[in-house]
């Protein structure tokens, strides 16, 4: 089994320097067909519209199988049993959940469910002795945050954030290029992440639910991309609010921001996050010797990228699948994806979200060290 696992390993590694190897359909499900391995049973909870498109995805995983329910919604859990052969014992409600740490048959709880109840979840669930996958922003606050890494390190459990660009073939084939020094010493980075946002009622407009607005839901894309691009974090924030609609985007919920990071290497991001302004998915970046563009750079794919060499063609594989079979590989042998998704990496995001929400409101550079 080793050495199957050492070939699977091999290929995927050696993918990124041979993109005909890589595009043969016949080689990779000979290498995903022999897989014999470990599977990470997982139970979701929240089976809303983002939990409902990684059950989905996760039916053609390998190595990843949903197998229990968290859910308030008892037909929901009727419906999801039925779809995805879950049975009874493996589905819980809010109230009950505590009770999977005497369930053998669950090893990770995949959390998805609004941003301002992922810390409180996610000690829950830590100290039922099992891992944790949440879903971005990892919470509302720093603090929240840290005690979330804090409580996973005390019950020995790994805390993963839904980071799910991390796995993304082009993406990473971007950041392999940025490390083999393809682009020179990377100088400029523009994110652009926002789309027009509809009902007024949803959880993502109130405040307790969501922590802020745009920045917290889409936002954030552009903070995680200019770090993975880069691959550096910054030290200093300037930032901009614009509000045209206070009725919708209330006090603390941030409709239009646009950004910029400073690096020590002296490079600098430039950024927007919107919900009121629609088609923002596009990053770009500037090196001494070459640049990148991605546009679509985070939507569901298929993502599009190309550099000062041409287009990338690696094809496209549904984000969550190689997600969730990368996550497992990680549980279980410490693989690591190509750049890091873990709650220390969570709570950088979180502390360069504060340190925007600061910058706007007070209009002044924020110093930062991550
Ligand atoms: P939805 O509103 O579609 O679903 C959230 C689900 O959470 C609900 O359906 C519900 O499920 C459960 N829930 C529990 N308590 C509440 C509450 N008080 N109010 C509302 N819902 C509640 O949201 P999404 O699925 O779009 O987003 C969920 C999380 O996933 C967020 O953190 C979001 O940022 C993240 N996300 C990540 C994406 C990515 O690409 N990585 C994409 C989209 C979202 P039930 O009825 O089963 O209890």
């Amino acid at each position: 089994m080793s050495s199957r696992r050492n070939f699977i390993e091999k290929v995927t590694v050696s993918a990124i320097g041979m993109p005909l190897l890589f595009n043969s359909p016949n080689l990779l499900a000979a290498t995903e067909a022999s897989y014999d391995g470990p599977v990470l049973r997982v139970a979701i909870m929240g089976l809303g519209s983002y939990g409902s498109r990684v059950a989905k995805a996760m039916v053609d995983c390998k190595k990843a199988k949903l197998v229990g329910v968290i859910s308030g919604t008892p037909s929901k859990i009727k419906d999801w049993q039925a779809k995805y052969s879950i049975p009874k014992k493996n589905c819980y409600n809010y109230d009950n959940f505590d009770a999977i740490k005497d369930n053998d048959d669950i090893d990770a709880v995949y959390i998805i469910t609004p941003n301002g109840l992922h810390c409180d979840q996610t000690i829950r669930v830590a100290k039922a002795g099992k891992h944790v996958i949440c879903e971005k922003p990892m919470a509302i606050s720093v603090a929240e945050g840290q005690k979330m890494v804090d409580a996973c390190k005390a019950a020995k459990v790994k805390l993963l954030i839904g980071y799910r660009m991390h796995y993304e073939p082009k993406t990473k084939a971007l950041i392999q290029m940025r490390m083999n020094g393809e682009f020179g010493t990377p100088k400029f980075f523009q994110g652009q992440s926002g789309f027009v946002i509809g009902d007024p009622t949803q959880w993502r407009l109130n405040k307790e639910l969501a922590g802020g607005g745009a920045m917290m839901d889409i936002g954030i894309y552009s903070i995680n991309g200019a770090r993975y691009i880069l691959g550096e974090d910054p030290i200093w924030i300037t930032a901009q609010e614009t509000k045209t609609d206070p009725v919708k985007f209330k006090e603390g919920v941030d409709e239009t921001i646009q950004f910029q990071m400073g690096f020590a290497s002296g490079a600098v991001a430039n950024c927007l996050s919107s919900y009121n302004i629609g088609n923002l998915d596009r990053f770009y970046m500037s090196g001494s010797d070459g640049w990148l563009e991605m546009k679509p750079s985070t939507g569901y794919g298929p993502i599009k990228g190309r550099t000062h060499k041409g287009e990338l063609n690696q094809p496209h594989v549904t984000h969550q699948t190689l997600q969730m079979d990368g996550m497992a590989e990680l549980i279980f042998n410490g693989k690591q994806p190509i750049v890091p998704l873990d709650g220390e990496e969570g709570v950088k995001d979180m502390k360069i979200i504060e340190a925007i929400f600061e910058a706007a409101k007070t209009g002044k550079k924020v110093e930062i060290s991550i």
